[in-house]
């Protein structure tokens, strides 16, 4: 593929947002990056163009059967004003393995991290300043053949696009309460789970609805077979700390695994804590929560980086955590991963990708 992204600079710029009052994903920034497939050329004509609207046949395969894959990751701003990615070549490899499962051609790894370095450059002046503010980057790939026929696409168009997001923890790290789904499932072995694609956040959308009507901020997904055993919570990977260990789900085929989720299982090594990846059941944790061994539990994904859980609804029993509070170990892993992204804490394992000198 010809490497060269063809720049286009937008001739007007849209007013930045106030940092205090962002919100997540509204607001997008005034260039975005796109490039074309078809089975005959392969990957071509990458460009940074201004950011606009595209135009497309009601027919393009996008609208009908859900063969789409998205990334999520983050630019920081240091006290420095340098500007820092965290990790960005893992979800570059994420989105292949991701498009493995939808039968979508593999993206240049290391030519889509060049393009956002390129795209994030050009806007760094829209990467806020404020703490626990960030710059979102949502690379994305979706059909673009003009075809009902239920078939992979011949044809497909890849971006990048910016949104600048509010800290999302705006007065301070907060537990949250979850509760637990025993009836709707996010993804079963041998499905979709372990890709980022949209089919399993519209299958997540009934249950959180449901969890929410109750009082309840996020969904504990059990697996999709015997519904004992424990997957994620919302979009996040899970942690327990029982008795002074920490405990995560295995990788089973149906978790995402999450760029935050390894990073935390590196981190939580090199402090000398033992960390078990495996089976785990709501049974095993409701038994820790009875013997006083449940410690703590929390989320872990790049929205929220560490988001701690106060109490889960489960089986018509309320368990409070750490009365309600934020546990130690959760505070240790948020002030760390977010110092070395925002580059206050030494960068123990070089994750961290600096777009400007
Ligand atoms: C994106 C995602 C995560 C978290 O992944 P990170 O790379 O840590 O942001 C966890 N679970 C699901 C279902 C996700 O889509």
């Amino acid at each position: 593929m010809e490497n060269k992204i063809n720049i286009t600079l937008s001739t007007t710029r849209k007013e930045k947002p106030n940092p205090e009052t962002l919100e997540f994903g509204r607001v997008f920034t005034d260039h975005m990056f796109v490039m074309d497939y078809s089975v005959t050329k392969g990957w071509y004509d990458p460009r940074i163009v201004p950011y606009e609207p595209i135009s497309l046949s009601p027919s393009t395969m996008v609208f009908h059967y859900g063969q789409t894959v998205f990334e999520g990751l983050k630019a920081y701003r240091t006290k420095e004003d340098e500007i820092f990615l965290f990790r960005p070549d893992r979800n570059f490899q994420r989105m292949n393995q991701s498009n493995d499962r939808l039968c979508i051609p593999h993206i240049d790894e290391q030519f889509a991290l060049e393009a956002l370095k390129q795209l994030v450059a050009i806007e760094k002046d829209w990467v806020p300043n404020l703490e626990g503010t960030s710059l979102y980057v949502r690379p994305f790939i979706i059909p673009t053949e003009y075809y009902l026929g239920v078939a992979p696409s011949k044809f497909y168009r890849f971006m990048i696009i910016l949104s600048p997001v509010g800290s999302y923890y705006k007065e301070g790290i907060k537990p949250v309460k979850i509760y637990v789904e025993d009836n709707y499932v996010r993804a079963v072995k041998g499905g979709t789970g372990t890709a980022k694609t949209g089919a399993n956040y519209a299958a997540s959308l009934k249950a959180q609805e449901k969890a929410e009507k109750n009082g309840y901020s996020q969904v504990l997904w059990l697996d999709g077979v015997e519904k004992k055993y424990i997957e994620e919570v919302g979009s996040m990977n899970i942690f327990f700390k029982i008795n002074g260990e920490i405990v995560t789900p295995a990788l089973n085929g149906s978790i995402l695994e999450g760029v935050t989720r390894n990073s935390i299982i590196q981190l939580l090594k090199h402090w000398g804590l033992t960390v078990h990846e495996k089976r785990i059941s709501m049974e095993d944790v409701y038994n820790a929560y009875k013997n006083g061994q449940l410690e703590e539990a929390f989320g872990t994904g790049t929205a929220a980086v560490i988001s701690p859980i106060g109490e889960f609804y489960y089986n018509d029993v309320q368990m409070v955590l750490n009365n309600g509070e934020t546990g130690e170990i959760s505070k240790k892993l948020y002030d760390t991963l977010t110092g070395i992204q925002t580059g206050t804490h030494e960068d123990l394992f070089n994750w961290v990708v600096k777009v400007t000198e």
